[in-house]
C-alpha cells in the first residue's frame, strides 16, 4: 500500500510540441484516471514568461501545471521547490519522475548533466522520454548516444517514434500474424513489391528553421517510414515482450543494405506563388538544396524478401495527405507484365483508416471480369470507441515501463547505417534536388525510376 507520486517534468514547455501533443496528452491520461493519484506536472523553459501567458497559450492544461525558468543555476532552487512539493504530498512513500526532453538535441546532454547534478531522485525510477531528431547520421547518432548513456542508462531512455504510438500501427504486426492468408502470402514467393507512402500537403514554411538542415530524408525516412516497413516484414518474435519484439525488428534493419544514390530521386518544391517555393522561408538559405520530396528502392536481403523491391516516396507540399502501405502480389503467371492483373494488400493510416484487398471478380450477369475491394471498414463501425492519441499511448506505455513502442539504440543505429552513405552523398556530391510544383502530384522523373524497378522484378524472375 506505497503512496506513489509522479512527477513529468516537461524541458521545453513553452514549444510546439509541448502544446499540441504532450499537454492534450496529458490531460486525457490525467482525466481517464490512467496515472497515479498523486501527480505534479512541471514545465521548464528557457524564456521566462509570466505564469497567465503562459496558461492562456495552453488553457486545458491550467489546473494541473506550473511553469518556471530553465537554467543551470536556476535548477537547484527548482529542484528544491520540486522537492517540497514532492514532499508535502503528505506520507508519500515512492517518487518516480518522467522526464520529458521536448527541447533541441544539442541541449540534451547539459540538460541531462545539470538535471543529474542538481535534481537526481533516488527515491523511485527516473525516466528519460527524447524526441526525435536522434543525430543527423550514424556518427553524430552514436555520440550524442554515447553521451546520454553516460548519464542515464538505456532501460531508462525512452526514444520517441510518435508513429508507433498510432492505434494502427500497433495492430500491424498483429494484424500479419493472426491471419493465415497474410502470414503464408508475405514473402518473396508471392509478393511483388511494397510500397511505402508519406505525402503531406503542407510546405516547411514558418519551420525552415527546423527542415532545413534536416531534410525529408532524415526527417520521415529513416524513422517513420522505415519503421512501418519492420513491421509489416518481420518475422514472428520469439515472445511477446519488449526484447523479442525489438530483437526482430533489428535483424530485419540488419537485411537492408544501404540505399543507393541511383536508386533515389530528390526534389524540392517550386513555385512563383508567395510562400510556396521552399526557399521563400526567411530561415532557408536560397541556395539550400535540402530536398522536400524523396522516393528511393530499398531491398531486404533476407530469405523471405530477398528480390523484393521496397518504393519509398514521401514529400511536402503535394497533391494529398496520405499515409499507405501497398503490398502487390505478383499476378498468376508470376511475371511483372503489367498488362496482367496484380491483387494487392492495402493498409491507409492517414487521413482515415482502411485495410483492404484489391480482387478481381467477375460481374454478375456477365462474363466481364472487374476489380471489386474487399474492404474492412474500421472507421464507421467504431464510431464510438475511443482511441488513444499516439503521445497518450506513448506517454501511459513509457510511465509502465513498457518499451516496445519505443526505438532502441540498436534499431537507431542500422537505420542510420541504412541512410547515411547517401545522405553522406548526397551532400558531397551537392547533388541539386529537381523541382516539382507545390501541390502536385511531385516530380516526373518518379516514372524512370519505376523502369528501373520493372528490369530489376524481371532479372529476379529470370534468376528464380
Ligand atoms: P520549439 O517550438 O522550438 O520549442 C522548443 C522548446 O525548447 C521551447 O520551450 C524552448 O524554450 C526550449 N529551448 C529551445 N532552445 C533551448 C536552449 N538552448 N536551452 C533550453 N531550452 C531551449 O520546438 P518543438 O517543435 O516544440 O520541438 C521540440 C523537440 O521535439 C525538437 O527536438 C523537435 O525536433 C522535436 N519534435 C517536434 C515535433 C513537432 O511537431 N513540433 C515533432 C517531432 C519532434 P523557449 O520557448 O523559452 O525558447
Amino acid at each position: 500500500n506505497k503512496k506513489e507520486l509522479l512527477t513529468i517534468i516537461v524541458f521545453g514547455c513553452s514549444g510546439d510540441l509541448a502544446k499540441k501533443k504532450i499537454y492534450p496528452a496529458l490531460f486525457k491520461l490525467f482525466c481517464n484516471k490512467l496515472f497515479p493519484k498523486y501527480l505534479l506536472i512541471i514545465g521548464f523553459a528557457r524564456t521566462s514568461q509570466s505564469f497567465e501567458s503562459f496558461f492562456d497559450n495552453i488553457i486545458q492544461e491550467k489546473e494541473i501545471l506550473s511553469n518556471s525558468i530553465f537554467s543551470e543555476e536556476e535548477q537547484e532552487q527548482e529542484n528544491n521547490k520540486m522537492n517540497d512539493t514532492e514532499e508535502c504530498s503528505h506520507c508519500i512513500d515512492v517518487i518516480n519522475r518522467i522526464l520529458y526532453l521536448s527541447l533541441p538535441p544539442h541541449v540534451f546532454v547539459n540538460t541531462l548533466s545539470n538535471y543529474k547534478k542538481n535534481c537526481f531522485n533516488t527515491n523511485g525510477f527516473e525516466k528519460i522520454i527524447l524526441e526525435k531528431p536522434f543525430g543527423k547520421d550514424q556518427d553524430s547518432f552514436q555520440i550524442l548516444s554515447k553521451q546520454i548513456l553516460e548519464h542515464y542508462n538505456e532501460e531508462s531512455i525512452y526514444r520517441i517514434d510518435h508513429y508507433l504510438g498510432k492505434d494502427m500501427v500497433s495492430g500491424l504486426m498483429k494484424l500479419k500474424f493472426s491471419n493465415m492468408f497474410l502470414l503464408s502470402l508475405m514473402n518473396r514467393h508471392f509478393i511483388k513489391c511494397i510500397k511505402v507512402t508519406l505525402k503531406e500537403t503542407k510546405g516547411v514554411y514558418g519551420r525552415g528553421q527546423y527542415f532545413d538542415p534536416y531534410g525529408i530524408i532524415r526527417d520521415v525516412m529513416q524513422n517513420h517510414m522505415l519503421q512501418l516497413l519492420t513491421l509489416i516484414t518481420m518475422d514472428y518474435p520469439t515472445g511477446l515482450n519488449d526484447e523479442a519484439i525489438q530483437n526482430e525488428k533489428i535483424k530485419i534493419l540488419r537485411c537492408i543494405p544501404a540505399i543507393k544514390l541511383k536508386d533515389t530521386i530528390v526534389d524540392h518544391y517550386d513555385e512563383s506563388q508567395r510562400n510556396h517555393s521552399y526557399h521563400d522561408d526567411p530561415h532557408i538559405d536560397k541556395n539550400s538544396i535540402t530536398p522536400t520530396f524523396c522516393t528511393c528502392i530499398l531491398y531486404i536481403n533476407s530469405i523471405n524478401w530477398y528480390g523484393v523491391p521496397i518504393i519509398f516516396k514521401t514529400g511536402k507540399g503535394l497533391n494529398r495527405n496520405i499515409c499507405e502501405i501497398r503490398i502487390q502480389f505478383h499476378n498468376i503467371m508470376g511475371s511483372s507484365d503489367d498488362n496482367m492483373y496484380n491483387n494487392e494488400f492495402v493498409i491507409v493510416l492517414q487521413p482515415i483508416e482502411l485495410i483492404y484487398l484489391k480482387m478481381l471478380i467477375k460481374k454478375p450477369g456477365s462474363s466481364e471480369m472487374e476489380e471489386k475491394n474487399l474492404n474492412l471498414t474500421l472507421n464507421e463501425k467504431n464510431k464510438n470507441v475511443n482511441v488513444a492519441e499516439a503521445y497518450e499511448t506513448l506517454l501511459l506505455e513509457c510511465f509502465k515501463g513498457c518499451k516496445k513502442n519505443f526505438i532502441s539504440k540498436e534499431e537507431l543505429y542500422e537505420s542510420w547505417r541504412i541512410f547515411t552513405p547517401l545522405l553522406n552523398e548526397l551532400q558531397e556530391k551537392q547533388i541539386k534536388p529537381l523541382k516539382y510544383p507545390f501541390g502536385s502530384s511531385g516530380p516526373t522523373e518518379v516514372h524512370s525510376m519505376k523502369e528501373n524497378v520493372h528490369r530489376f522484378i524481371n532479372q529476379y524472375i529470370y534468376i528464380c
